[in-house]
Parts: structure tokens; C-alpha cells; sequence
């Protein structure tokens, strides 16, 4: 892979000022994917970012992603998802690079779980395809896994995992190669009121455009701490990569899917001989995705070890052969936040994914060009008005 648009970065400037229609501030998944969308409408787009597109503290900047376009009775998502897959896939062929990995996503339910039926409607109504299978399938399908009180798991065949980092690094790439101007600079906090007509970098750039897209991530409440301090809740959470036993090729593709377990453990097939990537999808404690140390304590290494071996039991010794320490940037109920700011008209804010907005990057910058562009209609869940100040999840 070639290095990351380095002849279109450019650091500070000062004095200069350049005008734009947008400017768009945070280049992870919904930043990058928003300027994709605006420049197909044919604007002129600035994309900005502190420390580069998907960078190591950034939410996007993990190696991997699930793609799974089941949510429940969750409609909403489950079409988002299905729309973007296509566009991840477009962007795979235009970059000449393995960006997903159709290796197919397993819901596992536990014993008495009415869910998976109720999903498998949903699915059912979009036209995408699933199977319902039962534990003695299950059993001769997936032998690594022990199923314990997993009764019955929905599939999503053409469902996978999507190289996260790179994705996004590539999206970039490309839009630098046909002319993007890609800034590496933090952006400082804006304190315009009613209309923004410039934003300042710290290194004394001056940014002009009519219309500005903050899609800062965790780093959003930091931003706009008056209006998102209370509302955007970055979470730590750990990833583990274990390496399975030589030869063993149960635990990668084309053997292994993505899948989720019902006590909210999930992983992806070792890829790319990265190791067998596993965690937990509970809120860990608050984080600063700035200043964070990023190692694992011993004792979540313990913890995790113990569940994985009881659901992979060729896995019970298996070593870390790497870990991460990202975050998720929740809203109170994981809906996303895709609104105008609430004061200043020109603002965009794009954020709250939840621990689950990847896959989407390429439905939420549709999305949201259309609603600067004014061609998209708004939903409810994802406006400003909506989004509360306690913590109570609904999406998952
Ligand atoms: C461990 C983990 C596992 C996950 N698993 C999945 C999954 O399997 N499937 C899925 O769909 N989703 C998953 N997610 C969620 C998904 O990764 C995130 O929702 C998504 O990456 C958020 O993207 P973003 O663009 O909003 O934020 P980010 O990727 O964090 O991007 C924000 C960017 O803004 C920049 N920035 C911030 N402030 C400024 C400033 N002042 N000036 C300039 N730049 C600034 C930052 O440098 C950063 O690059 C997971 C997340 C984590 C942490």
C-alpha cells in the first residue's frame, strides 16, 4: 500500500486563508465518508484531521470491523447497513484492495431467546439473506465453537468483516488523488454563534467555507462541551488478537465467520494472520481518547481468557499475540447524532456511533451530505433534539 496521500497533507500555514463549500473536520469513518459524498455532488471539500486519517486513537483506526446487517427489529440500521456494504464493496474494487472479507456473521441465541425469530423477519422484509440454524447444525457447521445454552443462531452468509484502518485510509487516499486538500491539524473549538464562517487550526491555518461537518468522534464532547459534554459518553474498550495453535485453520478464513455471542462476546476470523480477535461489547469506564495510556491490565486479560476458552475450547491456551485499547463515543441510546448544530445554523455534527457505526460510514456520509445539500429528509432518531443526557443503551 502506498503512504497515506502525502503529497496532498498540509500542515500549518499561517495567514493563509482558503475558501471552501465544506470543510469537513475529523477524517475517520463518517468524516471520510461524508466528504466522499460531497465531492460526488460535485462541492469543494477540506478535510482536517488532528492526527490523520484513522489514526491510532481515532474510533476507526482499529484493524478490523464487523459488517452485519441484523439489529433486531431495528429497521433503520439494518437498511443503513445493507446500503453501505454495496459501497464498501465499490470502494474494495476501485482501490484494488481486499477492504471486506465475506466470511458471514452468526447471532447466536441463547435457549428461550424469541429475538432471532423476530430478527430474521426483519431480514426476511429487506431481502437479505439469512439462515436460522439449529444447534445440531450449529454443531456440525461451527465445531470450534462450544455452544453451551446457544440453542439456535441466525447466519448472514454474505455478510463479513471489513479492514477497518485501511478502508478509511484508502478512501482518503483516493479522494487526495483526485484533489482533496487534507490538513493535519487539530481544528480549535469553534465560538461562533448563529453563522461559523471560518474555523482556525493551532497552527494558525484559517479554514473558510460555507458550511463546516464536525465528525470528531469522542473527541466531540471536547469540541462542543457545552452542547455535547453531556452527550456524547467515550467508553475504553479492549480488543484481543490470540494466536491460535500452528496449522490450526479453524480459527480464520474461510472456516471461521464473525459472530456474537449472547453474553455480548463477539469476535472476527483471524485476518490477515493478525491473530483471533475477541472482546466484549459492554460499556467499559470513561476515557480521554487524547491522553489515554493504551495497555491492558492484567486482570482483563485473565477475564477475557477464561471466556474465551469456554467458548473455544482448542483456544483455552492460546497467547496474545496483540491487543487495543479503543473507544466507543455513545449517545445515550446509540443512535447516531447527524443534526445541525442547535445554534449555529452552517455546523454539521456527526458522531454518536455507539460501538456499531463502521459499517455504516458510507450511509451516514450519504446521509448527511443530502441533509447539507438539503436533498435528504431528516430522521427523528438521529437529530440533535433527540439525544438525552443519561446513558441508557436501546441499539446494539
Ligand atoms: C473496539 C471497537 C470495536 C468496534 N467494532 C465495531 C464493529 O464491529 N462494527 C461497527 O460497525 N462498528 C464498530 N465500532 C464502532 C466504530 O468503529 C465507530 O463508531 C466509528 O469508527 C466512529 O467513527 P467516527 O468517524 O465517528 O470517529 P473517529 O474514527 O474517532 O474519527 C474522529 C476523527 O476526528 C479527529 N478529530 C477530533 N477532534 C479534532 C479536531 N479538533 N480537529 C481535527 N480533527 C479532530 C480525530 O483525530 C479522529 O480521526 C467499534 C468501535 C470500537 C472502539
Amino acid at each position: 500500500m502506498k503512504g497515506l496521500a502525502t503529497a496532498s497533507i498540509t500542515t500549518s500555514a499561517p495567514a493563509q486563508r482558503s475558501n471552501y463549500d465544506i470543510a469537513v473536520i475529523g477524517a475517520g469513518v463518517f468524516g471520510s465518508w461524508t466528504a466522499h459524498h460531497l465531492r460526488r455532488a460535485g462541492k469543494r471539500v477540506i478535510l482536517v484531521d488532528s492526527y490523520g486519517a484513522a489514526n491510532s486513537r481515532a474510533s476507526s483506526g482499529g484493524e478490523s470491523r464487523v459488517i452485519r446487517c441484523a439489529y433486531g427489529l431495528d429497521e433503520l440500521y439494518s437498511r443503513f447497513a445493507h446500503r453501505s456494504l454495496s459501497q464498501w464493496k465499490d470502494l474494495g474494487r476501485r482501490v484494488n484492495s481486499t477492504l471486506f472479507h465475506p466470511v458471514g456473521v452468526l447471532h447466536m441465541g441463547a435457549r428461550g431467546d424469541k429475538s432471532l425469530a423476530a430478527t430474521a423477519g426483519v431480514l426476511a422484509k429487506l431481502g437479505i439473506p439469512h439462515q436460522m440454524i439449529s444447534q445440531a447444525e450449529l454443531m456440525k457447521r461451527f465445531p470450534q465453537f462450544l455452544l453451551g445454552d446457544v440453542d439456535q443462531a441466525i447466519f448472514e452468509p454474505e455478510s463479513g468483516a471489513l479492514m477497518a484502518r485501511r478502508s478509511v485510509q484508502l478512501l482518503v487516499e483516493e479522494m487526495a488523488q483526485s484533489g482533496l486538500e487534507f490538513v493535519l491539524e487539530p481544528v480549535l473549538p469553534p465560538s461562533a454563534k448563529g453563522r461559523m464562517d471560518i474555523v482556525k487550526t493551532a497552527g494558525g491555518r484559517t479554514i473558510s467555507a460555507g458550511a463546516f461537518v464536525f465528525a470528531c468522534g469522542p473527541w466531540l464532547p471536547k469540541v462542543f462541551p457545552v452542547e455535547l459534554g453531556n452527550r456524547i459518553f467515550p467508553t475504553r474498550q479492549e480488543m484481543f488478537f490470540f494466536g491460535a495453535p500452528a496449522g490450526e485453520r479453524r480459527f480464520t478464513l474461510p472456516a471461521m465467520p464473525c459472530w456474537i455471542a449472547p453474553d455480548n462476546l463477539y469476535g472476527l476470523p483471524d485476518l490477515e494472520n493478525r491473530g483471533f480477535k475477541i472482546a466484549d461489547d459492554d460499556h467499559g469506564p470513561p476515557i480521554d481518547p487524547d491522553s489515554a495510556d493504551r495497555l491492558i491490565p492484567k486482570e482483563s486479560l485473565a477475564a477475557i481468557r477464561k471466556r474465551l476458552g469456554a467458548r473455544f475450547p482448542a483456544m483455552k491456551n492460546a497467547p496474545l499475540v496483540e491487543s487495543r485499547v479503543c473507544q466507543y463515543e455513545n449517545s445515550a441510546n446509540g443512535d447516531f447524532l447527524l443534526d445541525q448544530h442547535p445554534s449555529i445554523s452552517n455546523v454539521w455534527l456527526a458522531g454518536g456511533g455507539s460501538g456499531h457505526g463502521f459499517k455504516h460510514g458510507p450511509a451516514v456520509g450519504e446521509y448527511l451530505a443530502g441533509r447539507i445539500l438539503g436533498t435528504q429528509t431528516p430522521e427523528p432518531r438521529f437529530s440533535f433534539a433527540s439525544k438525552g443526557t443519561v446513558q441508557k443503551r436501546t441499539v446494539y
